[in-house]
């Protein structure tokens, strides 16, 4: 789990800290349909970049953005083809744009767009279509021969007869990833990344021939493959790479990466950018594995990326990586304070009230900074992290330590975009508090995720021999649990006042009062009625909130409940009562956690799970949902990019990268599947 998903987007306000480098006058909202919002996005500092910075800036970019059918066709074998047949009816649909039909299609259209592919980025669930099946077949008859994406000797038929089921009927291809372990995963997932027929335990046995378990330093097996079955029943890997599967979109983003290594920052730069093309021409993991350790330890550079295929939430087995990719460079005022979190990392492993035998002697390998994201792509965009954690591979973690970012720009998107919605206004008990939030949420809230990634997770040792699995379908909540714990637990501390990052000695209170409205109260919204609690980082709020709500009861200053759910004019508030004590109570279930995930004792942590975790209180859910129902908050949000613009002199040499915002969420996607589509043959020229 190294990822931070924006808990924030349920719309928590907070107006930025005075002398914060933001245009006043910056529009954040770009589009809205169904229940998402998008975005754009700043980048503050982009004009300290120097010349050569910038066109690296650009050319990663550019190697971003041809990945990105890569990311659509992991997510579903068909989502290519129906991408460009919704985008042809699109542009050609020649009836009456208006009408119910074509605003429903149009809508459609915008949520494939955002989940690339036709599935909900985050559910994982199927969109269903909101226009008839005769509108959608009387469309495509209407286009053009030389508009329908036909497969190879494929008629127009027998196109329409394969992909209308696949878009309207509800049971075929129902969910991306399906992670009900009672059901063969693999067969019931519809995403791309196992071919048709194989099974579960047929993967399952594949690997675990190829896995040797005495192996220290094993690569990511199936990081980058398609494991797929012949007609003899042969269970085999298909790889990623120049020559291989994905090739003609590889072969773009090696073009590109070699483009922007010529203005790396120096020369350990160069050589991971070397190892990563190397690593694109073979498909060879341990050359990846390489290349991360290069990357991992190069700490200097300013401009800096990620590209490839890393995070394995879209495999229900959790090996195949989605393709993604950042570009982003260093934010130099905010990572002074993630430099100095960092630097004073065995201070807070010290102090932290877990048991001693549970704790680092030397805690390794914290690296940290701030950054500013200049492109975001693949599994990374529309939807996208405000805080990363990389690589993922265990031992390199273990022995050459790991980034961790902030990404602070899409952080700030996501609180200015907020700011006004009437969030604060319907959930938050009184104006005392509302004020609180105003002045301290957003910087605390930064805080919070910084030491979430640069501390709790590197934070606490298992004891000799436990397994680290051995919590199973636990491991997540309770990892996410223990980082959110830590990262609350110091928010108090008076060391932060001492290292001059946080001046106002109660401005954790504003953390505090959020994290439990969202844990016991507000997150719900993105929960429907009558389900549970099911999302790893959902739970742990969760967990921590629930526990500490109960915990909490009668143990505050003068016999009252350190924290509260009260009632006013019918509405449900949470009223906190005690902060100092409920730093305590963050405390006690921080040193239990890390006990359960040190002694590995899967039945202590599967009990707070399941007791504290994942059920709802229907009363109070359907309370959330109607009163989030009058504020119009999209569940999810997400972001379309900047344009950038290389501005060329006299002799064709490129002298400035401009930076814009010129397009409209439809603009955008149009013209990436124009110019950014190397697996349906569609590339702009090479300049
Ligand atoms: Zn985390």
């Amino acid at each position: 789990m190294n990822k931070i998903l924006p808990a924030l987007v349920l719309g928590t306000v907070a107006v930025m800290p005075a002398g914060a480098v933001v245009d006043k006058n910056f529009n954040y909202h770009v589009d809205r349909f169904a229940d998402i919002e998008v975005l754009r996005y700043e980048v503050p500092e982009f004009d300290r970049l120097t010349l050569n910075q910038k066109k690296m800036l650009y050319y990663l970019g550019e190697a971003a953005q041809m990945g990105r059918d890569i990311i659509w066709d992991q997510n579903g074998i068909y989502n290519l083809q129906v991408r460009q047949l919704l985008e042809n009816i699109y542009r050609n649909y020649k009836g009456d744009r208006d009408s119910k039909d074509f605003k429903a299609f149009e809508k459609y259209l915008k949520q494939v767009w955002f989940g690339n592919g036709l599935h909900h980025h985050y559910s994982t669930d199927k969109f269903t279509p909101g226009f008839s099946e005769a509108f959608f077949t009387a469309a495509v008859k209407a286009l053009p021969a030389d508009m329908l994406p036909l497969a190879d000797d494929e008629t127009a038929e027998a196109m329409l007869a394969k992909l209308t089921p696949v878009i309207f009927d509800p049971t075929v291809m129902p969910k991306r990833v399906n992670q009900d372990g009672s059901q063969d995963v693999v067969v019931t997932s519809a995403n791309n990344l196992y071919g048709p027929g194989v099974t579960q335990a047929e993967v399952e046995e594949y690997y675990n021939k190829l896995k040797n378990p005495a192996d220290p330093r094993p690569v990511s097996y199936g990081l980058n493959s398609r494991v797929v079955k012949d007609e003899k029943g042969n269970i085999s890997e298909e790889h990623y790479h120049l020559t291989g599967l994905y090739g003609p979109a590889i072969a773009q983003i090696i073009y590109y990466l070699d483009k922007a290594k010529e203005y790396a920052d120096n020369d350990a730069q160069k050589a991971y950018i070397t190892k990563l093309i190397d690593y694109y021409i073979t498909g060879d993991l341990r050359l990846f594995d390489e290349y991360s350790i290069l990357w991992a330890e190069d700490t200097k550079s300013d401009v800096d990326f990620v590209n490839g295929f890393i995070e394995s939430y879209g495999d229900p087995l959790g090996m195949t990586g989605a393709w993604e990719s950042y570009v982003n460079f260093r934010n130099n005022k905010s990572s002074d304070r993630t430099h100095k979190i960092s630097s004073n990392a065995q201070y807070f492993e010290d102090n932290s009230p877990v048991d001693k035998r549970f704790k680092k002697e030397k805690v390794k390998g914290v690296s940290a900074k701030v950054i500013n994201a200049a492109m975001l792509a693949g599994d990374a965009f529309p939807a996208t992290a405000i805080g990363i954690n990389l690589p993922n591979s265990n031992w390199i973690r273990a022995e050459h330590g790991s980034k961790s970012v902030t990404i602070e720009n899409i952080t700030e998107a996501y609180e200015m975009a907020s700011h006004g919605n009437g969030f604060n206004e319907e959930f938050v008990i009184d104006a005392p508090t509302r004020k609180m939030l105003d002045d301290w949420l957003y910087i605390t809230d930064m805080l919070h995720t910084d030491l979430h990634e640069c501390l709790g997770h590197a934070s606490g040792q298992l004891l000799p021999g436990v397994d680290g699995d051995a919590l199973k379908e636990n491991g997540s909540t309770l990892e996410e649990a223990r980082a959110d714990l830590f990262a609350l637990y110091y928010l108090a501390d008076p060391k932060l006042q001492e290292l001059g990052i946080l001046e106002n000695p109660d401005a954790y209170q504003a953390e505090y009062y959020k994290y439990m409205m969202n844990g016991l109260m507000t997150q719900l919204n993105r929960i429907e009625l009558g389900k549970d609690v099911e999302e790893a980082h959902m739970r742990n709020r969760q967990l921590i909130a629930k526990w500490v709500l109960e915990k909490g009861k009668k143990k505050g200053k003068g016999g009252k409940d350190v924290v509260e759910l009260v009632k006013k004019n019918g509405k449900t508030y949470v009223r906190i009562n005690d902060y100092k004590k409920m730093r305590e109570l963050f405390g006690n279930l921080l040193a239990e956690i890390q006990r359960v995930k040190s002694e590995g004792d899967y039945k202590g942590g599967n009990d707070l799970v399941q007791k504290y975790a994942v059920k709802i209180d229907p009363k109070l859910h359907k309370e959330v949902l109607t009163r989030f129902s009058t504020l119009d908050i999209p569940p999810y949000r997400g972001f379309i990019n900047p344009v950038y613009t290389p501005v060329t002199g006299a002799d064709g040499e490129i002298t400035d990268i401009t930076i814009s915002w010129p397009e409209s969420y439809a603009e955008q996607m149009l013209r990436l599947s124009d110019q950014y589509s190397p697996l349906t043959g569609k590339v702009k020229a090479h300049k």
